[in-house]
Order: structure tokens, then sequence, then C-alpha cells
């Protein structure tokens, strides 16, 4: 199969790109620069989408860039890179002579309100509700194909959590601290995090690549997928289990106030506050995950 991944040189394109092509699989990515096994933006504007089976849209500028201050800039920035991406990716797929079969949309499940109590699967309602949430309404939003392109080409949006893996992603920022003794609970720890290993999520997209769900109905939408681990885990748990893979003390915790002046209140949600997510619909598709729990994913990201 010819896939293209747009966002493919990031944390989670390149567990994608390995995996796909691990199964003898041909990738080619597409990004803001040029190089082997690469169109950029402006070729797939020119030359429209290169011949695929399948089309997965990773791109986004870093949501934690430890480098960018939050500001109006920065959250343009964020929007138009996954927004006004996403509208070009869709705007190849539908004017392709003969469209992918498949087409991946990976958002996020800052969708769902943070909650310590409520549980959500891929049924639940959500209406958007702060600055992230409308985001990703947006985002899907732009995703969506139009009936007559969503006829021939299966469209799965997945939402994962927070993806943990070597050398990227959250862990990147983390594990300096928690090496140090430094790392702790944030806030009271109470807080859902939802999360998942990146292999799990590659094998998540490569399975929807792969083995297309049943055609639904274009006025159904997108098949919608939560890519997070089964485990309900929350940010204490998670605290202690990184602490213990790495025998470290987790004895401080970070107050509140120090991240939202750090990250910014709109930003910092995403740590001091959290959702408890169901892969419902990813377990009912047959997903065996390779890291269920923290213990095996974390034994994996820290051990030797
Ligand atoms: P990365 O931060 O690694 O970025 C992915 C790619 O996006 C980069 O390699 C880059 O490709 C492209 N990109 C970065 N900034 C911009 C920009 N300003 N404009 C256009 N393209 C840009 O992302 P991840 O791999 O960690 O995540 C992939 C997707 O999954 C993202 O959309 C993210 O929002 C989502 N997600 C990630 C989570 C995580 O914990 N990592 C959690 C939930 C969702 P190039 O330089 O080649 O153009």
């Amino acid at each position: 199969m010819r896939v293209i991944i747009a966002g493919g040189s990031g944390f989670v394109g390149r567990e994608l790109t390995q995996l796909l092509r691990k199964k003898g699989h041909e990738v080619t990515i597409i990004s803001r620069h040029p190089g082997p096994g690469r169109i950029t933006w402006n070729d797939l504007d020119t030359g429209g989408l290169p011949p695929c089976e399948g089309a997965v849209h990773l791109a986004g500028e870093n949501l934690m860039n430890p480098l960018r201050w939050w500001n109006e800039s920065y959250k343009k920035d964020l929007y138009s890179s996954r927004v006004d991406t996403t509208r070009a990716l869709v705007r190849a797929i539908s004017s392709a002579p003969t469209p992918p079969r498949s087409w991946i949309l990976v958002t996020g499940v800052a969708c769902y309100r943070p909650s310590q109590t409520a549980l959500y699967t891929e049924e639940s309602e959500w209406t958007p509700f702060d600055l992230l949430s409308q985001l990703v309404k947006d985002w899907e939003g732009a995703g969506r194909l139009s009936d007559d392109v969503a006829a021939k080409t299966r469209q799965v949006v997945i939402r994962p959590g927070a993806v943990l893996g070597r050398g990227g992603g959250a862990m990147k920022q983390m594990l300096p601290p928690f090496w140090l003794g430094l790392g702790g609970t944030l806030g009271s720890g109470q807080q859902p995090f939802p999360w998942i290993h990146v292999s799990d999520l590659a094998g998540i997209m490569a399975l929807s690549l792969e083995a297309p769900l049943p055609p639904c109905p274009a006025a159904d939408g997108p098949e919608v997928l939560n890519a997070v681990a089964p485990a309900l885990n929350t940010n204490r748990e998670f605290t202690k289990a990184l602490g213990r893979a790495l025998r470290r003390p987790t004895l401080l915790p970070v107050p509140g106030f120090a991240m939202r002046a750090l990250l910014g209140a709109e930003r910092a949600v995403v740590l001091m506050e959290g959702q408890r997510v169901v892969p419902k619909r990813t377990l009912d598709l047959g997903y065996k995950y390779q890291y269920p729990d923290l213990q095996a994913a974390l034994g994996e990201i820290v051990g030797s």
C-alpha cells in the first residue's frame, strides 16, 4: 500500500513510517522541508496528491513547544498548522483522480470536557467549551470529506491522549526533572491522565489503514477511534509509576498557579485537568494493545 503522511517527520509520524515500512508499505511524507521520500505542501498544492491508497494527517505546531511563549501568534500557528494543512490535504484528496481508500485525521481528546467523574467513549456528545476543544471542532470539520468523496474514501478520526514514547512527545520534557528527583504530581494529581504508548498509536493507525472499517454512510461522518490506553490513570498514578520506573523520588508537587504562569492558563489545562477516556470502539475493532498499562509502557520507555 502507498501511504502519504502529512507531518510524517514528527514524533508520531516517524513511528508510523517505521511500522508501515516494516510491513512492506511505501511511505511519502508531506513536509515544510524538501528531501528524499518527501513532498512539500507547495508540491501538494501545485501537483496534487501523489497516487496512494492511504492518507494520514499528523502535522501541527507542537502544543508544548518550550521555546514559544503562549501568545496570540503562537495560538494562530497552532490553529493554522492543523486546520489549514488539513484543508489542503482534503482539497488534494477530493480532487485526486483516484482518491485513497482511507483518510486518517489525528486530533486529540481535548474535545471532551475535563472531569474527574465523566467517562467518555467515541459516542459521547460534545460541544466546544474552550480554545483547545474549539480547535478540535474546527480541525475535524476541516477534515470532513464531501459526501461524494466519502462514498469512495473511508474517513477515520483518531483522538489520542498524551503520547508516550522514547525521544519525543510528553516524555521528552518530563524525563529530565524526574531524573533529577524533581518530579512530582501536577496540582492535586487527582486529575485523569489519558495516555497512549506511541507504538500503540501507530498500531491503531496501521489497523485503520490496512483493515478498512465497513464504509459508513457519508451522512454519518467519519469513524472515530479514541487512542488511549484502556487503563484509566490519574496524574498521581502516572507520577508514582514514572518515579518507580526511574527509581527516583516524586515528593515535590508542582502547584497549579506555577503551571498556569509558565504555560498559559489555556494550555496548562492539558496537564492540570484531564478526561477519563475509554477506547471503546478501538477495542471493539479488535485492536490488541502492546502497552495497556503504565508499568509496561514506562518499562519500555525508560528501560535499558
Ligand atoms: P510533532 O510536534 O512531532 O510535529 C509533527 C510535524 O508537524 C512536524 O514534524 C512538522 O513537520 C509539522 N509541523 C510542525 N510545526 C508546523 C507548522 N507550524 N506548520 C506546519 N507543519 C508543522 O507532533 P507529534 O508527532 O507529537 O503529533 C502528531 C499529531 O498528533 C499532532 O497534530 C498533534 O497535535 C497530535 N497529538 C499529539 C499528541 C502528543 O502527545 N504528541 C497528543 C495528542 C494529539 P515538518 O517539519 O516536516 O513540516
